[in-house]
């Protein structure tokens, strides 16, 4: 076997090291990662500059660009051949709910996922300890890993794994769910008198929905939460198809109506 690992916190995190040491027993670890941190950085793709790929230690290089950028130029250049798994991690927070359209780590299962490869993104939410101890989530990784090389996945999906921190109770199957939205900007003046902005600053709530990844890891749960590429909300089809489309065709340069 021959695996893929990157993450977005950068290629000198521990929770990476956590992961290439667990993974080894399933065969051939490669890893491709950012060069310093790039946490939230979604899927961002770089287009306009060159990259530059340094191979620090043996099979490891790191990439002065996006954790996308790792995976595309991992599996199209520096690996030696297709990979068979690609393991995104392990993130310093939890990826969970609406934080997952911002987050580097699943990105780059989300890459791999476009490109055919089976993936897998994991994260401790550990965003409040000092000292995060990734041994548990490596050995959730380390199986899941397991399970994906042994099925297979459904086609156009990936798995994002969310690990609590201490000892998780289980592993449960999810869904994405909702993040309580509050006062997300933070103004502030710096010490010459100038606004700054701080976006995110507070510490935000969920909805507690029974079956969501939010839920599981506040009742001490590992969850696994099936993703896939197609962003298409099917359940609005209804509602949109009572709307009068034909009044939405509008002809010409004639458009100030719009
Ligand atoms: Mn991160």
């Amino acid at each position: 076997m021959l695996i893929l690992v990157t993450n977005d916190d950068g290629i000198h995190a521990p929770g990476l090291h956590a992961l290439v040491d667990r993974l080894t027993a399933l065969g051939q670890i490669m890893v491709v990662a950012p060069d310093r941190e790039r946490s939230g950085a979604s899927h961002s793709l770089t287009l306009h500059s060159p990259l530059r790929a340094e191979e620090i230690r043996p099979s490891a290089f790191a990439v002065d660009g996006t954790p996308t950028d790792c995976v595309n130029l991992g599996i199209n250049g520096l690996l030696p051949r297709r990979p068979d798994l690609v393991v995104s991690g392990i993130n310093r927070g939890g990826n969970m709910g609406d934080d997952i359209t911002y987050s580097g780590t699943v990105a780059a299962a989300f890459e791999a996922t476009l490109m055919g490869v089976p993936a897998l993104a994991v994260s401790l939410d550990a965003s409040q300890a000092v000292y995060a101890d990734y041994g548990a989530a490596a050995s959730y990784a380390l199986a899941t890993s397991r399970q994906i090389l042994e099925h297979g996945l459904p086609a156009d999906t990936f798995l994002n794994l969310n690990v609590p921190l201490g000892e998780p109770q289980g592993v449960r199957l999810t869904r994405q769910g909702k993040r309580r939205y509050g006062d997300m900007v933070i103004e502030k003046q710096d010490p010459r008198g100038r606004k700054y902005y701080w976006i995110g600053g507070g510490e935000l709530g969920f909805q507690a929905e029974e079956g969501s990844d939010f839920q599981a890891l506040a009742q001490g749960f590992a969850s696994i939460t099936p993703l896939h590429l197609d962003l298409t909300n099917y359940r609005s089809f209804d509602e949109l198809g009572r709307w009068s489309l034909q009044d939405l065709n509008v002809e010409g340069p004639h458009k100030e109506g719009m």
